[in-house]
């Protein structure tokens, strides 16, 4: 199916995704994640700074490089973590240890007001109101957020377990994609991750 330029950007909801890395060379994982999922047809409108942090729980593993990716879309949440789950598999990302390093992770922190109980897909994601390596980034690109059903993301960093592992990295910068002018429907054509 096409669809005309101003079906493909039909107004959406604040999509938060949080990415996060500690494999391989971290900053380029994060960066390859934000240009495929920029690339990928979600209108991404702000890349956070990048924070290094302390993993939480898991085997004993290296620190996170992490970051927070701000989209407007109007796709069905289903499809979003399809694309994020794309975007983890073009940077190389294979699944062996729960919780274990990886190149390369993507979430779905929040899809606009949207709950959802569903394993597969929870929203708010089940964990987002007490991890300072979401709440951080997130804070840095959107300093009055808040997280449906939780509050103030702000309020929540300052009460969270881990926030003294967290440090911005004031010398690390990730890009927004140039061309972000692709349709929803379109995630393959564009997304190609090298
Ligand atoms: P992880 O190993 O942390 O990447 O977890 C991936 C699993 O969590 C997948 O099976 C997803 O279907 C599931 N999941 C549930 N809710 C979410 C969410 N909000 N964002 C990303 N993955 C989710």
């Amino acid at each position: 199916m096409t669809r005309s330029a101003s079906q493909s950007a039909r107004p959406g909801r604040t999509v938060v995704l949080a990415l996060g890395s500690n494999l391989g060379d971290r900053l380029l994982n994060l960066q390859r994640g934000v240009t495929f999922l920029c690339g990928s047809g979600l209108r991404c409108s702000a890349v956070s700074a990048v924070f290094q942090t302390a993993p939480v729980g898991g085997p004993e593993q290296g620190d996170f490089l992490n970051a927070v990716l701000l989209a407007d879309s109007a796709l069905p949440a289903a499809e979003i973590l399809r694309r994020c789950q794309l975007a983890e598999a073009a940077a190389g990302r294979v699944r062996t240890v729960r919780w274990g390093p990886r190149t390369l992770d993507v979430d779905i922190i929040a899809c606009g007001a949207e709950v959802s109980t569903d394993p597969q897909l929870t929203l708010p994601h089940p964990r987002a109101h007490e991890r300072a390596f979401v709440l951080a980034p997130w804070l840095d690109v959107a300093p009055d957020a808040r997280l449906p059903g939780w509050g103030s993301v702000a309020d929540l960093l300052a009460a969270a377990p881990d926030r003294t592992g967290v440090r911005r990295l004031d010398g690390e910068r990730l890009a927004l994609a140039a061309d972000q002018s692709v349709s929803d429907e379109q995630p393959e054509a564009s997304a190609q991750c090298r």
